[in-house]
């Protein structure tokens, strides 16, 4: 492997093993008073944080990497993992380098946590990001303005300054830049899915949500272009599409599992929130009206967005057929309502077009892979027999 290549990988690695946000602190200490942003899945709209000169933070949990000591006794047995590891995080005052945090809508589960953080770290900012539910720019682009605006002061005052217009339009070029980087990523991994294997595309991905966004481009550039020269040759596997794991995040070693069960996995929709626009969020003019019109109309596809064209479903298809995908695995976290409660209508479309697919759930700290390897095993089998037919 070309060393440059290696290093990337290295400390993306680092990065997602870091369950103390170390690359946090150091970051805060390179100037004095510096300020990080927490956030939990899916999306926040990060150039607010940016343009006050405060590091986004993206919280997704502890994965299989720790241990739920005091998490457990705030939560029911059905729910899903991800809340348990952010309260032990928390509690073991491994988020006390952040500086505020952000809970947005998308379901019960982090709204109420949100309420939690409140009574359990009063003195501390915490915001409930209230995304709109309707998609009429006159009532919820009019909503959204408003909280985006609320959001900016809140912001400014946490910094201690002011988010000029002018530092508002940078922030959304330099984050335009990133959602591009991470696209181009996630195109040249559907055409060449043997040099982009899932356990380094994630690690790049995830290092986002951790890294300024200036240097998570350069890191993302970087790999594309390191990875592009590897001398991979390619193999006989299913094309898959993966669905569901857009809030809490399954472990590594359950996606370096279903490639070795046969699949390429040419999209998905992990990390959702880092590559939330479909397009460019224009980059002149009044800069709050841009990134609320851009939530209206170039927000992704997925199971806590609204489908004003009732179609839902339909971004699943095109994803399987711009991506020359064999079939969709569905794979959720355990209990996640909007994951779960989206599905039959996502197998409902993917039927009307004949697409094969299955479907598993997980919990961010799974640790037994067996059974899951030899389901997708027969699942990538079986969609290369039928399209073979
Ligand atoms: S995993 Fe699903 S239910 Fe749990 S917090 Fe995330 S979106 Fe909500």
């Amino acid at each position: 492997m070309n060393p440059e290549l290696e290093q990337i990988l290295s400390r993306a690695q680092t990065l997602y093993e870091d369950v103390d946000y170390k690359a946090v602190a150091e970051w805060k200490s390179y100037a004095p008073g510096r300020r990080a942003i927490g956030y939990l899945p899916i999306y926040v709209p990060r150039e607010l944080i940016h343009a006050a000169g405060m590091l986004p933070v993206g919280i997704f949990g502890g994965g299989d990497r720790l241990e739920i000591i005091r998490g457990d006794a705030y939560f029911q047995s059905y729910i899903c993992h991800i809340p348990r590891s952010t309260v032990e995080l928390a509690l073991s005052g491994r988020l006390d380098v952040l500086d505020g945090m952000l809970f947005p809508s998308i379901c019960d589960v982090i709204r109420n946590l949100s309420g939690m953080w409140t009574m359990l770290f009063p003195g501390r900012y915490v915001r409930y990001v209230d995304l709109p539910q309707n998609y009429d720019a006159r009532v919820g682009g009019e909503f959204w303005r408003r909280e985006l605006t609320a959001i900016r002061e809140d912001m400014a005052r946490l910094a201690g300054g002011q988010i000029t217009d002018r530092n508002l339009r940078n922030s959304i070029r330099i984050y335009n830049q990133n959602r591009r980087a991470i696209r181009e990523l996630y195109q040249a991994r559907s055409e060449a899915p043997w040099l982009y294997p899932i356990a380094q595309v994630y690690a790049v991905l995830r290092a986002g949500s951790v890294l300024p966004p200036e240097e998570h481009t350069t890191m993302v550039r970087r790999y594309l272009e390191m990875a592009s020269q590897e001398s991979t040759l390619p193999e006989d596997r299913s094309r898959v599409v993966l669905t569901g794991m857009f809030c809490e995040q399954p472990p590594l070693a359950l996606l370096i599992t279903l490639e070795r069960a046969g699949c390429w996995i040419v999209d998905d929709d992990l990390l959702l929130g880092l590559r939330w626009f479909t397009g460019e969020v224009p980059e002149e003019g009044d800069a709050i009206e841009n990134l609320a019109q851009a939530y209206l109309t170039q927000s992704v596809p997925t199971a806590s967005c609204y489908a004003p064209d009732g179609q839902r479903g339909r971004w699943l298809v095109d994803a399987v057929r711009q991506n020359r995908a064999d079939g969709v695995i569905f794979c959720a976290p355990s209990f996640c309502d909007p994951a779960l409660l989206e599905q039959p209508m996502l197998v409902a479309a993917l039927e009307r077009e004949h697409i094969p697919h299955t479907q598993f759930k997980y919990s961010e700290d799974t640790g037994q892979f067996a059974v899951i390897r030899e389901q997708a095993g027969t699942f990538s089998d079986s969609i290369r027999l039928w399209s073979e037919a």
